[in-house]
């Protein structure tokens, strides 16, 4: 292929990933799955190896690159990142709408109100179009280059399209200041990884975004997963259009997250509704948010009204009101987990806490509580944000107590002997039946994400595990209506629902029963990326590790935890059972497959002049083959095109069938 040919390729290929990662990152509504956007990546990847003089530092394959570093540099902003006034009570905000309205001389003010996102603020510097730099706020006037962190952003895009800033008359040089954020889940998992790994956990999302981004090494930043919104645009230090909402919507067309639910409203009171309605609807959001901040909507109004040394005269920020209380702790217990964790848990004087009463509170283990130096009778400050169960955030006064606690050395469900892996953070009970561990995997396997069986609550499945009616998730599947309306508390009528809910539950997802398993370090998405590659439970059990580190964010580690998993007689035995039960072990297809190439393995090498990587690929699937990146002894054929790479090497020394594209067309029918 001609080179101009080839940059041309790389181009398209380019402009395709931009597509997809904008529509996975920014507007969250993705259209093509995780393995397919790899697969993209993987091929503009190549194209790039074999090409290298045509690579850009704006290319999408270029998220992650170069070295730690040694240290940060500083840098100025060109104009100050100023913090924001805050108001903790609608008065407060009557008062600003007041010094507004006098300052421009109007009777009503437009504003804007949006989410005050709880992150690490950041400057990103675009030069022709493309991003130059990522600066943090740092003391406002001077703050870091973290650029090399930033550009791992995937809704940060690394290039914006510059007839559109033609269009709306934004120089090709240009600022976007926004927030670097870490949604719940990406703290969650992240949270939980590190203490399986022995690991500090992040207080919050805030530090653990900021964290990431003012690391030296930029693989971190890479796998934190972090996400960026943004909330102001600027040229040459000021705004380049009419009203903030301009900007906001200039923001989205250049393909940024824009805002948060962002609204226009006419006067104070409008402001003061729209706060109210996201006080309780914030909990539900994907991200934390500490509050609203409420800007004067004209360009010119703002200019008129300016700064004082610390903050803009046309913006403040609404904070909402902390859902923290104090309380005592009357005991420390300990809970045995799924995989036989012991997690020392506060037993709380109760305290209404943001209109919900806390009785408990995980320490989540025992360097936090050495962290936190908390004892029995001390009183302490508790937090509770979104859905996540409360935390005790420090002790305010200690009690009488001086008494360290301890972890037990026998299991307090079983008596069985306790074990601390070397390195690891966490006590296990070793006892395989161990009760405690059967009712967690058992609540973990019904739960809301896993197979989502509504009404198997903890009481219920205590009395089914200490009456021996259920050992494992499999059990469920036998239960009978008479068992369980002799139960306590069980009517007849709540027997029934329940076995309804269980039957139901055998249509779920592959996805779904993954998860479910309780694998450790498989979590929701892990499972969903592991049931679209292998699109079988049968498949997933006989991968080998080769293979289960092919899939996308799997790593080592979690590979082999997959593959100890399944290699356990006892697992075995309980996917036999469950299979017998009727549940889905096969991913049901989208599109009806053909036979042509059922059950091979197919790997594409080169260019073929004919199709696409991608149309190659589809065409081989719609056949009922399938494709992987890489050849192993398992590999049928290997598809070999224009400029191979070192699979056809790799093919050749392990004598896997080659097939140049006339004998390609020939045998899928199409030559
Ligand atoms: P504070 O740090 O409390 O003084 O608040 C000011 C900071 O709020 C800014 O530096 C931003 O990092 C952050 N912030 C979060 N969301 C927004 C938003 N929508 N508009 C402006 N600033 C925001
Ligand atoms: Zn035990």
């Amino acid at each position: 292929m001609a080179r101009s040919a080839i940059a041309e390729k790389i181009q398209k290929l380019r402009e395709k990933i931009r597509y997809h990662e904008h529509r996975y990152y920014v507007l969250d509504e993705p259209e093509i799955s995780d393995p397919e956007f790899d697969r993209l990546m993987q091929q503009l990847k190549q194209l790039e190896t074999e090409h290298p003089g045509l690579i850009t530092p704006d290319s999408p394959s270029q998220r992650v690159g170069g070295a730690p570093r040694e240290g940060f540099v500083s840098v100025r902003h060109q104009r100050a990142m100023l913090s924001l006034e805050n108001a903790y009570a609608y008065d407060e905000l009557g008062e600003f709408d007041r010094r507004v309205r006098e300052g421009a001389g109007r009777g009503s003010i437009e504003y804007v109100a949006e989410h005050k996102f709880d992150g690490l603020s950041i400057s990103l510097q675009y030069e022709d179009g493309v991003l130059a730099r990522g600066v943090t706020r740092g003391d406002g006037s001077t703050g870091e280059d973290v650029t090399a962190n930033v550009r791992t952003i995937r809704a940060i895009p690394l290039s914006v399209d510059t007839t559109l800033l033609k269009k709306h008359g934004i120089g090709r040089d240009f600022e976007v200041r926004g927030e670097v954020i870490m949604t719940r889940k990406a703290f969650e998992e992240l949270n939980r990884q590190q203490e399986e790994q022995g690991g500090k956990r992040f207080a919050n999302p805030r530090n653990a975004a900021a964290g990431a981004v003012r690391v030296l090494d930029p693989t971190i930043t890479a796998s934190r997963r972090l996400g960026f919104y943004a909330y102001q645009l600027l040229v040459g230090g000021r705004v380049p259009v009419k009203n903030h909402s301009d900007a906001l919507e200039a923001l989205s067309r250049l393909k940024f997250k824009a805002g948060g639910d962002w609204e226009k409203c006419a006067g104070i009171d409008a402001v003061i509704r729209y706060c109210e309605r996201w006080e309780t609807k914030r909990e539900r959001l994907p991200y934390q948010i500490d509050g609203i901040v409420i800007k004067v909507n004209s360009t010119a109004l703002q200019e008129e009204l300016g700064f004082t040394a610390k903050a803009p005269r046309w913006a403040i920020a609404y904070k909402y009101p902390a859902r923290q209380e104090t309380t005592v702790v009357k005991a420390i217990r300990v809970q045995v987990g799924r995989t036989g964790t012991l997690t020392p848990v506060a037993d709380l004087e109760p305290v209404e806490v943001g209109g919900v009463t806390v009785s408990r509170s995980t320490l989540h283990n025992l360097d936090e509580i050495e962290r936190l130096d908390v004892h029995v009778g001390d009183t302490v400050l508790i937090e509770r944000a979104g859905e996540v169960i409360p935390h005790v955030v420090k002790v305010v006064k200690h009690g009488q107590d001086e008494k360290p606690f301890r972890m037990p050395e026998k299991c307090p469900e079983c008596g069985s002997r306790i074990h601390k892996a070397e390195g690891e953070v966490a006590y296990r009970c070793v006892n395989a039946g161990c009760p405690a561990k059967r009712k967690e995997s058992l609540l973990h396997f019904a739960g809301r994400h896993a197979m989502n069986i509504d009404g198997l609550g903890e009481k219920l499945v205590d009395q089914l595990v200490a009456n021996g009616l259920v050992k494992d998730p499999a059990d469920l599947y036998h239960l009978k209506l008479e068992t369980l309306s002799n139960l306590e508390r069980m009517a007849e009528k709540s027997a029934q629902n329940l076995l309804e809910e269980i039957e139901a539950s055998q249509k779920n997802s592959v996805a779904r029963l993954i998860y479910a398993l309780g694998i450790r370090f498989v979590g929701e998405r892990t499972a969903q990326l592991l049931a679209e590659h292998f699109g079988s439970l049968h498949r997933l059990a006989a991968a080998s590790l080769e293979e289960l580190t092919e899939v996308h964010e799997v790593g080592p580690k979690v590979a082999e935890s997959i593959a100890e998993f399944f290699s356990e007689r006892a697992n075995r035995d309980l996917l036999k059972r469950l299979e017998k039960a009727g549940l889905r072990f096969e991913e049901k297809r989208a599109r009806p497959k053909g036979t042509r190439l059922a059950g091979k393995a197919f790997v594409l090498t080169g260019t073929l002049e004919k199709w696409t990587r991608d149309e190659a690929q589809e065409l081989i699937e719609s056949l009922g083959g399938k494709v992987t990146d890489s050849v192993s002894k398992k590999t049928d054929y290997v598809v070999v095109g224009a400029e191979p790479g070192s699979k056809l090497d790799k093919a050749r020394s392990l004598g896997v069938a080659t097939l140049d594209e006339k004998a390609f067309g020939r045998l899928v029918g199409k030559s």
